[in-house]
């Protein structure tokens, strides 16, 4: 089974975590930059963190035979803070970085009129540098978030297959899909989508334009239900094809629409984690 989370904050992983990806069968990520739990002070924070997302952790994903991708954002949440709002003018250097395949995690948190701009104006920022959006939908009040959601998003006049538009239920499911975005689930042990609700899904709705992640985090989540996920479809009998499409062609499609998804020589670059075969050792 080979695998793209399409969704992973790997900044907060250890490194066992990549390696039991990597044996799981996980050969690409996607890391969109988010809130870090701590509130930053400064525009100069999310300059190093953006740094590591291109630098740092790419590196360190590819001693696992990981390859590994970043989207760039003013998160929803800190949106909010006005010593955080001059990120905005720094996105632009990051957005022509190869390894940026989108502008995102973008969207509301808490609804704020604060939110509204930032969101705007990052959408905006994604047509401008022909890249696809990676948006984010509030835990708390989800029919109307993304309601507002898909509002903001037709409003700004992004193509809507380069939208994905995440953390979505059986209460949001159809409302994206008519919108005709791409769907984002984020499959968590205990909140969230769980794999069997996400094959009830996968059921009803087919398989074009759904997005698995595991959007494993500093919270309780697990990098390894993209796996369980796709385990879960073949028992509900879906085919070892269906599968392909939901946990790699699918994130390939929408993120390649960037024309920076670069997977070259991924199969050569895969190691044995059993073995150690071709990992090289960091900090030796
Ligand atoms: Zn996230």
């Amino acid at each position: 089974m080979r695998i793209f989370d399409p969704h992973i904050h790997m900044t907060s992983r250890t490194t066992d975590d990549y390696e039991r990806m990597a044996a799981a069968g996980v050969r690409a990520v996607v890391e969109p930059s988010f809130w870090l739990g701590q509130p930053r002070t400064s525009a100069a924070s999310f300059t190093d963190y953006f740094d590591s997302l291109i630098g740092w952790e790419p590196f360190r994903a590819g001693q696992f035979g990981v390859r590994h991708f970043a989207t760039v954002a003013l998160n929803p949440k800190e949106a909010n803070d006005p010593r955080c709002r001059p990120v905005l003018d720094l996105l632009p250097r990051y957005l022509d970085k190869d390894a940026v395949v989108a502008v995102g995690e973008i969207g509301y948190d808490s609804m704020t009129p604060e939110e509204d701009e930032a969101f705007a104006a990052q959408l905006a920022l994604a047509v401008a540098y022909d890249l696809p959006a990676l948006v984010h939908t509030p835990h708390r009040d989800k029919a109307r978030g993304c309601e507002r959601t898909l509002a903001v998003v037709a409003e700004s006049g992004i193509e809507a297959g380069r939208v994905v538009v995440d953390h979505l239920n059986e209460v949001t499911v159809k409302l994206v899909r008519d919108s005709g975005c791409w769907l984002g689930f984020s499959i968590y042990p205990d909140t969230k989508m769980t794999p069997s609700r996400m094959v009830e899904l996968l059921r009803e709705y087919g398989t074009e334009r759904m997005l698995v992640n595991s959007a494993a985090d500093w919270g309780r989540s697990d990098p390894l239900l993209t796996r369980a996920t796709g385990e879960a479809m073949l028992l509900a009998g879906f085919s070892d094809d269906d599968v392909d499409k939901v946990l790699w062609r699918n994130p390939v499609e929408f993120y390649g629409q960037s024309g920076r998804l670069d997977l070259t020589d991924l199969e050569v670059s895969a190691v044995d984690p059993q073995t150690g075969n071709s990992i090289l050792r960091g900090g030796s």
